[in-house]
């Protein structure tokens, strides 16, 4: 049995980046850029004014003040005079239009006397005030993003800005999600002696979904039965990078999930790690995706999402894992059993300035409520003991 470490290695070494392809601008958001890009516009394209106010020519005021000009023109956002301005006149321009030709410098209302014909200026401006250059945000031919930028909100508002409709990113990996188990019921069935609902799918599903993956592309569910399972697996296959299965992960006569790996021809990474929960777990390469099967116990399907669904998602991404960690004070006496590297579920509070992590009560891993109102996992090394109340802790957020 390999430590969490190794297959942490494993996974990292293992798993290469999907290839990039292009996609809606809308749906690129924390993916990383496939291929650079460059600006092919001026933004903005023309010289405009950045307040609403007068457009004049500077050169216009000589002498002493107050000047008196005749306004010449309206210029709403989206509109542009077409005449160039002239000598002596002011246009009234609004935030975002154009200037007229001629104009290069704007004084906002608030700073003039102003009606619809005439404009009086008394205090002389900075030559070429409130006026935005061509390509004052960003320059034709810029380099705005490089292969491998992360794409984040604003980035996506820049790239909208100089009118992208698609880019090129390392997209999600689709996924499938199924449970398996002759046990497990759909949600509205009516349960017969021995059957249980089915809790994991629809978590892992949500839990992509919290993550910003979208929905899996299929699910299914599958009764503990090798050639079934061979053939669910290679549904999956078609179309999907990841699939990721609950339940028959382990060493009972019905857990025939390292039998289908095997079966369908699969290149095994790691097969159990030393870790509690979720020791039974599988992860293998199948043909062009990967496979990631989780022990059936709802506690160990979160915890085994959070250590290695995500690293592998973020792999396929061409991101390199970052969890969300902190450090925290035990809130009360934590029992540590048994060698294996521990997870523990833990609520966050604050107190002052202390951040406190209340350990899940009775966490087991067939007892999913007892992760209800989790906040992440404590993470610690396995060894029996007591770890006393204020000892700190180190989280990764869930
Ligand atoms: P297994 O990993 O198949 O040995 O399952 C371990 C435990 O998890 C058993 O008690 C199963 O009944 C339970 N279990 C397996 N799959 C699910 C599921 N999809 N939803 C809820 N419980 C499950
Ligand atoms: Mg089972």
């Amino acid at each position: 049995m390999i430590t969490l470490e190794e297959a942490y290695r494993k996974i990292d070494q293992s798993v290469r980046a999907l290839p990039a392809r292009k996609v809606p601008l809308d749906e690129a958001v924390g993916c990383v850029v496939g291929s650079r890009v460059i600006s092919p516009i001026d933004v903005p394209g023309f010289l405009s004014s950045s307040m609403d106010g007068v457009a004049i020519r500077f050169s216009d005021l000589r002498n002493n003040s107050p000047w008196r000009m005749l306004i010449q023109a309206i210029v709403p956002a989206g509109d542009y005079e077409s005449r160039s301005l002239q000598a002596g006149h002011a246009a009234r321009i609004m935030t975002g239009a154009p200037l007229p030709d001629g104009a290069d410098t704007v004084i906002p209302f608030e700073e003039v006397e102003i009606d619809s014909t005439e404009v009086i200026i008394r205090k002389k401006p900075q030559a070429g005030e409130y006026v935005r250059d061509i390509g004052d945000d960003i320059r034709k031919k810029e380099e705005l993003f490089e292969e491998g930028d992360l794409l984040e909100p604003i980035g996506i508002g820049i790239l909208a800005s100089i009118g992208l409709e698609e880019i090129e990113v390392i997209p999600r990996p689709k996924i499938a999600v199924i449970s398996t188990g002759t046990e497990i019921v759909e949600r509205g069935a009516a349960l017969k002696r021995g059957q249980i609902y089915d809790s994991n799918r629809i978590m892992l599903g949500s839990l992509l979904k919290r993550d910003n993956l979208g929905a899996p592309l299929l699910d299914r569910l599958c009764r503990d039965d090798l050639s079934a399972l061979c053939e669910t697996i290679s549904e999956c296959l078609n179309g999907c990078d990841l699939i990721i299965t609950t339940g028959g992960v382990s060493v009972g006569d019905y857990d025939f999930v390292p039998g289908a790996i095997s079966e369908l021809g699969g290149t095994l990474l790691f097969h159990k790690v030393s870790i509690k929960p979720g020791k039974p777990i599988l992860v293998a390469k199948l043909k062009n995706s990967w496979f990631l099967g989780l022990s059936g116990n709802p506690v160990s399907v979160v915890a085994g999402y959070h250590l290695f669904g995500k690293r592998i998602i973020s792999r396929l991404m061409a991101q390199e894992y970052r969890p969300r960690v902190l450090h925290a004070e035990l809130g009360r006496d934590l029992t540590i059993s048994g060698p294996r590297f521990s997870m523990v579920g833990a609520r966050l509070r604050k107190v002052g300035d202390r951040v406190i992590a209340d350990p899940a009560m009775r966490q087991s891993s067939g007892r999913l409520s007892s992760l209800k109102d989790i906040d992440g996992f404590i993470m610690i090394e396995g060894g029996d003991r007591i770890v006393s109340k204020g000892t700190s802790v180190y989280i990764e957020l869930l």
